[in-house]
């Protein structure tokens, strides 16, 4: 089961930021049974979706390719160990005008649009490479040197895209590299495009949005576990590429590999509006915090007449609340930006950019752009509240809404990465939470006896399968997996249920115009059908994350690694001295609850650590254990040494493999 496990790599890095940095070859395709063809209802709903396309429509076409330097359509950027850190290799489908049965036909039209790959002229001194990441990278030609936006993913595909330029363009030094925001996929790859010993000796600003750090950081720390398996459904990591697999994750083509670094900011844009001018370029920096990232920016160059809209705009509708889980987004404030950049820069631009997907040019459409992606989140927004103060639940306004004509006919606003449900039920939760009001959701059971009472109240699993393959056979797909999800919960065991049920998920995943939720539904029916992947416990750390990872957050996560059961009734009390950054800590255990704090050492410790930061990050990085460093006597201890044994004994590891589609194991089962 091993080969599964490459495809993970790129959310490992897209996820987990802090915990992942290196990752491996996409992965043969899976084993296990083929996926079905389109049913007759499937073909249906595609075909009725095709009829409501333009088939006409050539602008986004134009728009993708105008300005090509260099098309890379075979691109492979190697990673290390010889895999590819990106590769198009296996989208050879996609050249098929034609969606397939098996593809919702705007999802597919969109999956072509994101097959640009190459080398663009923006403007004059305006370029961008797409489609060597799920990311763009943008490069402005300063007066002596070169400003670089976005550093992608992993330094090989950074490197790459790099590369590409300076084959056209004249080799000249990166002055500034531009942090748009703190998701990795947009600084990852810093390494890649220049180096720490330049930004220590001053030739290298690295400019970030106020936050960026701390944001950067901790996003993907606390619940990165979870996180990280969740995105593995949302970016369908190890779904083979095809017609009836991955075919495209929204922003651009998922599943990059490879080395990731973090170079911290030299300057920090903290001003909610504020120019600069960097080589001899007028950059006007506008911070747009808690809308698609908690600490972003767009850009403006006046002199180039080019907005850069950062991920605030993409080629369709975004995420207010990632499946792979996040804090949920602020929508109202999302289409507040966009609105404000439209009555900015909305009659000063000429071509409107972004660090995904493809460009807007000309001011009329761009303002057209602009007003229906602010209108769209606004639209969202207003419509879930005004719904749920009528007392509608997530559910039920999920079902409600529909985009008014104007923005639903937009492909530049339809749902190809975010999911419009999935959005509605984001807005509630921003203002209600998870509970629906209806007391007795503080109080249902949990799936599992849920799912073994229904099934026994239905009159046992053949019964209920016996019905819903009837429906299934109508083509009621969404009832079939629900229920056919009760089966698995009831017993995993029952195959029959899990075929079904995987039959139901695949063809709801096919007539998805979201990519992601077309990913989560295909890898949910190859689960059921194949079991859990195979997936390591643990992937390589990415040193620069870890090293820059404040104190504070690294105890804030080994508190949440603390096993509140092994912690009963223990009281303890331990002092951590780091000699080379000069950082006292106290940390303090008693009612199954971690506590610490900073600048202070207890008298009444049990025990002291006193060790290196360095050695600190070499334990995370798992380049030594904590006994070994013991050993080597890089910790010492003073005190009590059974009692930091004790503590270090109730600390749980987390493993990236757990089920979503069936009952979890009892716990500790796996430990
Ligand atoms: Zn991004």
């Amino acid at each position: 089961m091993k080969r599964i496990f490459p495809r993970l790599a790129g959310w490992l890095i897209m996820a987990a930021s802090a915990l992942c940095a290196e990752a491996q070859a996409p992965a043969p395709p899976m084993p296990g049974p083929i996926p079905n063809e389109a049913t007759a209802a499937t073909r249906e709903v595609n075909r009725a979706q095709l009829a409501g396309l333009s088939q006409t429509d050539q602008q986004d076409f134009e728009a993708a390719q105008r300005g090509l330097i260099e098309a890379t359509p075979d691109l492979t950027i190697p990673g290390p160990s010889g895999t590819p850190a990106f590769t198009l290799k296996g989208y050879e489908f996609l050249a098929n005008k034609q969606a397939p049965d098996t593809v919702n036909p705007a999802l597919w039209r969109h999956a072509r649009l994101n097959m640009a790959s190459g080398l663009f002229k923006v403007t004059e001194r305006v370029y961008q490479v797409r489609g060597h990441d799920m990311s763009n990278i943008t490069i402005v030609e300063g007066d002596t040197g070169l400003i670089v936006t976005d550093s992608l993913t992993t330094t090989e595909t950074a490197r790459a895209a790099m590369a590409l330029y300076f084959k056209h363009r004249p080799q000249r030094p990166v002055v500034a590299l531009i942090y748009s925001h703190s998701h990795i996929d947009h600084f990852g790859g810093a390494r890649g495009v220049i180096s720490g010993e330049d930004v220590a000796a001053g030739k290298v600003q690295v400019i970030a949005p106020a936050g960026f750090m701390q944001e950067a950081l901790s996003e993907n720390v606390i619940a990165g576990n979870a996180m990280s398996r969740r995105a593995m459904y949302q970016f369908g990591l190890v779904l083979p590429r095809g017609e009836r697999g991955m075919v495209d994750a929204g922003l651009g083509k998922p599943g990059v590999n490879g080395t990731i670094s973090l170079i911290p900011p030299t300057v920090a844009v903290e001003k909610p509006l504020e120019t600069r001018r960097i080589d001899g370029v007028d950059i006007v920096f506008e911070l747009t915090p808690g809308a698609e990232a908690p600490a972003e920016m767009i850009m403006y160059y006046p002199q180039f007449r080019v907005l850069n809209m950062a991920e605030i705009t993409t080629q369709g509708m975004h995420n207010l609340l990632p499946m792979r889980g996040a804090l949920v987004r602020n929508a109202l404030a999302w289409s507040k930006y966009i609105g404000g950049a439209l009555q900015r820069y909305g009659t000063v631009s000429d071509v409107l950019i972004a660090q995904h997907n493809w460009p807007v040019w000309d001011g009329e459409r761009i303002r057209d752009f602009l007003k229906k992606q602010r209108d769209t989140y606004k639209f969202l927004h207003d419509q879930t509240v005004r719904l749920l103060n009528h007392g509608y639940v997530a559910g039920e306004i999920a079902e409600i809404i529909k985009m008014p004509p104007a923005l639903a006919q937009d492909m530049s606003t339809r749902a190809f990465y975010g999911d419009l449900k999935n959005n509605i039920k984001a807005v509630y939760q921003r203002y209600l939470g998870y509970y629906d009001g209806n007391p007795i959701n503080l109080e249902a059971l949990p799936p599992v006896p849920a799912a073994l009472k229904t099934v026994e109240y239905m009159g046992g699993a053949d019964a209920v399968l016996k019905r819903a393959r009837e429906d299934y056979a109508k083509g009621d797909y969404r009832w079939v997996a629900q229920v056919t999800s009760q089966l698995v919960f009831a017993d995993p065991s029952n195959r029959a249920a899990r075929e079904l049920a995987a039959d139901a998920y695949e063809q709801i995943g096919y007539q998805q115009e979201s990519a992601t939720a077309r990913n989560a539904f295909l890898e949910g029916a190859l689960e059921l059908r194949n079991g859990l992947p195979k997936l390591p416990s643990y992937s390589a750390a990415a040193p620069d994350v870890i090293r820059a990872m404040p104190l504070d957050m690294y105890f804030d996560y080994l508190g949440v690694r603390l096993d509140g059961d092994k912690a009963l009734g223990k009281i303890l009390v331990v002092n951590w001295q780091l000699t080379d950054t000069r950082q006292n800590y106290v940390l303090n255990l008693e009612n199954s609850a971690l506590t610490y704090i900073a600048d202070s050492q207890a008298p009444n410790a049990d025990v002291t650590l006193i060790m290196t930061r360095d050695t600190l990050d070499e334990i995370s990085l798992r380049k030594t254990t904590f006994p070994a460093a013991l050993q080597a006597g890089q910790i010492v201890v003073t005190g009590r040494r059974e009692k930091l044994a004790e503590l270090m004994g109730m600390f749980d590891t987390f493993t990236l493999g757990f089920p979503m589609i069936e009952p979890r194991p009892a716990l500790h089962a796996g430990d």
